[in-house]
């Protein structure tokens, strides 16, 4: 129609969230429904930091702020940088947002042009190549296949690489796959970069505290750093601190960058929430003890998840270094029939027979650029996972 714009007709809705309202409609109709779709922690925010923000609601810090960030925000992020990814920022590098999209988008509106070409590798987040066209960009798609453990190949990047190629996005751990790229996987595609001085990096850290066993954590510009001066290094208080709802991302990046990102915010969200601010520096300030805590009790749900898959017929999962997903494959299934007649010829199919049959409700592969998976958001109780993976055998056991 007239009413939409050319820029907003090229984008399609959020899939995960379509999957969700699903659930959501079946579980109003009285069906018994199993919702491993969200991307959010269930655990609440903890306690100290709800204190903060009452506190500064009493305080009257209830105004504007500077548009991208208090600047008692800014030190806490300075600080953060530097205690735990050896990343060396000024306040002027640094940039808050209602939350980790708005900055991802705020980067990518400040910088793209009609023809500018984004490098998105899949299984990617749903929102990357969306936000992209918003932007009036063009997403290319490269593949981490599941023999590299769903991580880019360097030869791969080197080959998607053009005159038109403006970002990468990176993103460690990933949502939907849990990967996390080790310091030499780092090191192999800074190696590419170096040969590429137009291409920039965004990488998106959003995962970077839901990390299990003993891999070790890092990040491109601090692997990489002739790599510093063309790299936005994007984090926020979301998923590590079970902050979704205050809505707080931040990055930090080149001041020449940074500024521009000001520019788009300035005259479209202004500053995020400043009570949720003030919540974000106790967040990021104050005592850090839950998070192993509570990534001790993640580990024990991917440890489930991924062993009960693996026992599924058809079913292969991979074990996941990071965040709160697994992305089991369903080849084995693919030209299976389900009891009711539907034939699984993809994992859109297997998505909609297993939620039909058994009532759970998981995201399809094709959602993420790479078929046939499905993704299972395991940011739930262990008595929930079990359930649900046992009436994953169930379905999977049922296919002729
Ligand atoms: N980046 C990734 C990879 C995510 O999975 C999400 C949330 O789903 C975000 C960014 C967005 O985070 P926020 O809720 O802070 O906007």
């Amino acid at each position: 129609s007239d009413l939409q714009s050319s820029a907003l007709a090229r984008v399609a809705p959020s899939a995960t969230l379509a999957a969700t309202a699903k659930a959501r409609a079946l579980k109003a109709e009285g069906r018994n429904i199993i919702s491993l779709g969200a991307g959010e922690p269930d655990f609440d925010t903890p306690e100290t930091i709800k204190a903060a923000a009452i506190a500064a609601i009493q305080r009257g810090e209830t105004k504007y702020t500077d548009v991208d960030g208090l600047p008692e925000l800014k030190a806490a992020i300075v600080a953060k940088f530097a205690r735990e990814n050896g990343l060396s920022y000024t306040a002027a590098q640094i940039h808050v947002a209602p939350g980790g999209k708005p900055v991802i988008y705020n980067a990518l509106v400040a910088t793209l042009n009609a023809g500018d070409e984004v490098i998105v590798p899949a299984p990617y987040w749903v929102s990357y190549p969306d936000m992209v066209l918003l932007a009036g960009g063009d997403p290319v798609f490269v593949t981490g296949e599941e023999a590299d453990g769903f991580k880019l190949r360097p030869e791969v990047l080197e080959a998607a690489i053009t005159p038109r190629t403006k970002w990468l996005i990176l993103n460690s751990p990933s949502n939907p796959t849990g990967a996390a790229y080790t310091r030499a996987e780092l090191e192999a595609l800074a190696e590419v970069l170096r040969r590429h001085p137009h291409v920039w990096v965004l990488t998106d850290d959003m995962y970077e505290h839901l990390i299990y066993g003993d891999f070790q954590y890092t990040t491109i510009a601090q692997v990489a750093p002739d790599l510093y001066d063309r790299t936005l290094t994007v984090n926020g208080v979301s998923k590590a601190y079970a902050m979704t709802g205050w809505r707080i991302g931040y990055a930090g990046g080149p001041k020449p960058l940074i500024d521009l990102m000001r520019k788009v915010a300035s005259q479209t969200t202004s500053n995020p929430a400043s009570i949720s601010q003030w919540a974000a520096v106790e967040a990021l300030n104050g005592p850090q003890d839950f998070l192993p805590e509570r990534g001790a009790a993640f580990e024990r749900r991917r440890d489930l998840v991924v062993s009960m898959l693996n026992q599924a017929t058809g079913i292969r999962c991979p074990t996941p270094e990071g965040a709160f997903y697994v992305y089991p494959s369903i080849h084995g299934l693919i030209g299976k029939t389900a009891p009711d007649g539907t034939v699984i010829d993809g994992d859109e199919a297997f998505a909609t027979a297993l939620l039909e049959a058994e009532g759970v409700s998981v995201v399809h592969g094709a959602a993420f650029g790479l078929s046939p998976y499905f993704r299972i958001s395991y940011a739930t109780s262990e008595a929930v996972l079990e359930d649900a993976c046992a009436r994953i055998q169930r379905f999977a056991a049922s296919l002729r």
